[in-house]
């Protein structure tokens, strides 16, 4: 079971949902994360259980981030605006950095996402299991 975080900036919402739904059966078996509203949004349209974070631009990315810098989270799926500035766009460049520092999997479109979540299903991301089995705690 891996920990998988969601993403969603508002115009980008309902491909989120249509995605995490077409989905659904690769993602009931992980332990899912998203910020505040995309998980409310997941939640109301599938069966799946979803820790919700902070809405995004109230500090939802950089939690998600904190367990991204403590190597705790497997992949990301992010679905951002590419058209609409954010007011948190220092949160979001912050959380793409931290997944580039762990190399953390993260999709920032649906193409993208799209190849991740079969990669997953295929268990191409069981290397992330040893990780956290073999983790060094904090020093
Ligand atoms: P939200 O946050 O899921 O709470 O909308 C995502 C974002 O807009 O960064």
């Amino acid at each position: 079971m891996l920990s998988i975080a969601l993403i969603a900036h508002d115009r980008k919402k309902d491909e989120m949902v249509n995605f995490v739904t077409a989905y659904e059966h690769v993602f009931e078996g992980h332990k899912l994360y998203a910020t505040g509203t995309t998980g409310t949004r997941i939640m109301a349209n599938t069966k799946l259980n979803i820790h919700r974070f902070m809405s995004g631009p109230l500090g939802g990315d950089q939690q998600i981030g904190a367990l991204v810098a403590e190597n705790e989270m497997d992949l990301i799926i992010f679905l951002r605006d590419p058209l609409m500035a954010q007011p948190h766009e220092p949160d979001i460049i912050a959380l793409l950095r931290l997944c580039d520092v762990q190399g953390i999997p993260c999709a920032t479109n649906i193409a993208t996402a799209e190849l991740l979540v079969r990669a997953l299903d295929r268990g191409d991301f069981a290397w992330r299991e040893l990780v956290h089995k073999y983790k060094p705690g904090i020093e």
